[in-house]
């Protein structure tokens, strides 16, 4: 294989990062994914696309996205679920999730944030003081939203290195509430329409929402044959998918998570599986994972368990519900979108019940014995509501797990503990 600095390294300086630190992080990766993912066996053979895909993590995107803004175009950055990309993609422009999956540069962060700041967040600041990310460094602009307090104030110390624009998102799903986010979003267009140079319409604004209404269907289908008995697919290669959702090229990734589905689909048919019949069968719900943070599916997985159901931002929450493409007028169309996006379940929202009834059905729907509820260290949403998914799970006679972490290796063994007893409990 060709060294990446040489075939991209001029790409990566003409985005000003920084090569010596990128060279550090980039280099990280193939050992993770050998561990994490080349050593499954039985893997469906469409999944050797997200090995290409991540082996070109850092290069073949981007130029893609390095090409689209020499013909003129945008990149949009964006860190959470609740920015519409239909609105993005009806521009012109091509947005990016920038969510960071590992932990990069923390001794320069704490001196900007506190030590007990979510990984997620530490991360996503880390990349862009170290300038490490070369989608962080591609974007034109960056969309924050008004969803936990980390995230609200970090895009402040966020804003002093990049563009960014902050989304007010609102915290109940009162009537009132929905007024204040249509008003959001026709704000968002506004100010996309001035980045962009272009007009949102009906047309337009149409082709947009089919289009990542087919890449939702198609993850919903990859996602629908995990029901099966012996699942077809692990855990970990469907978070893999959908980790790359967020920055993938949108017509390609659905025409290859479709075969993917396919190949499910026969599998599923055949009665063949990843993992034994009789495998421990359980539900990961929690705080998003963002690529390349594996870990905890690999120790899942390891245990002799598999993961059938994922309810996440990086999982369920992204491609269970579309978006009404036959509204016959772009307000009705924006009216849609706004319903549609503000029915999604974050626990950044009071009260939260859509979610404990999301983790209950699909935890029924897949056939999961028992639910890890993940939460990152420091992640007060995600850790406080993790009492209220217990509650429902257990009412419903799922034992749960919860587990509390960050993206270091080091409590790798203590959660091996916890994880091995709990899979050896659903065994019996
Ligand atoms: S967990 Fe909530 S705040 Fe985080 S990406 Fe998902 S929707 Fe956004
Ligand atoms: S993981 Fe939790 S604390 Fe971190 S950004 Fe998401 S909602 Fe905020």
């Amino acid at each position: 294989m060709s060294d990446p600095n040489e075939t991209y390294g001029e790409m990566w300086q003409d985005l000003g990062m920084n090569l010596r630190a990128h060279c550090a992080l980039l280099g990280a990766i193939p050992v993770m994914y050998q561990n994490a993912y080349l050593s499954q066996q039985n893997r469906p053979e469409g999944m050797s696309y997200f090995d290409f895909v991540v082996s070109e993590i850092h290069g073949l995107r981007i130029k893609e996205l390095v090409d689209h803004k020499a013909a003129g175009g945008k990149v949009v950055g964006t860190f959470c679920l609740y920015v519409p990309e239909e609105i993005i993609r009806a521009l012109g422009a091509i947005d990016v999730g920038l969510c960071a999956g590992a932990e990069w540069g923390y001794n320069e962060v704490e001196k900007v944030l506190p030590r007990n700041t979510c990984a997620l967040i530490k991360s996503f600041v880390g990349f862009k003081m170290d300038r490490v990310c070369p989608y962080v460094e591609s974007a034109d602009l960056v969309i924050g939203e008004t969803t936990c307090d980390g995230k609200k104030k970090a895009y402040e110390i966020f804003g002093e290195m990049a563009s960014v624009y902050v989304m007010e998102l609102p915290q109940m799903k009162r009537p009132e509430d929905f007024n204040l986010w249509r008003s959001e979003i026709d704000r968002l267009v506004a100010q996309l329409e001035e980045l962009t140079g272009r007009k949102l319409t009906l047309e337009n604004l149409k082709a947009a929402t089919r289009e990542v209404n087919g890449k939702r269907r198609a993850l919903h289908r990859l996602n629908a044959a995990r029901r099966a008995t012996p699942a077809p697919i692990s855990g970990k290669d469907a978070l893999l998918a959908s980790q790359v959702a967020f920055y993938d090229d949108v017509p390609r990734f659905t025409q290859m998570v479709d075969k993917i589905a396919d190949e499910l689909e026969a599998r599923v048919a055949a009665g063949e599986g990843v993992a034994p019949a009789n495998a421990p069968r359980v539900l990961v719900t929690g705080s998003p994972m963002a690529i390349p943070n594996w870990k905890l599916h690999d120790v899942i997985e390891k245990s002799g368990a598999v993961v059938v159901a994922d309810e996440m931002c990086t999982g369920s929450r992204y491609y269970d519900t579309l978006t009404p493409e036959d509204a016959d007028t772009l307000e009705g169309m924006l009216d849609g979108i706004a319903k549609k996006y503000l029915g999604i379940n974050c626990a950044c929202f009071t009260p939260n019940e859509g979610r404990m009834e999301d983790v209950v059905r699909m935890a029924q729907e897949s056939g999961a014995q028992g639910i890890v509820h993940y939460a990152l260290q420091f992640c007060a949403p995600y850790q406080i509501e993790a009492h209220g998914v217990e509650k429902a799970a257990k009412a419903a006679g799922l034992p749960v797990l919860r587990i509390d972490t960050d993206y270091s290796a080091e409590d790798i063994g203590q959660l091996q503990t916890h994880v091995e007893a709990f899979v050896e409990m659903l065994s019996e």
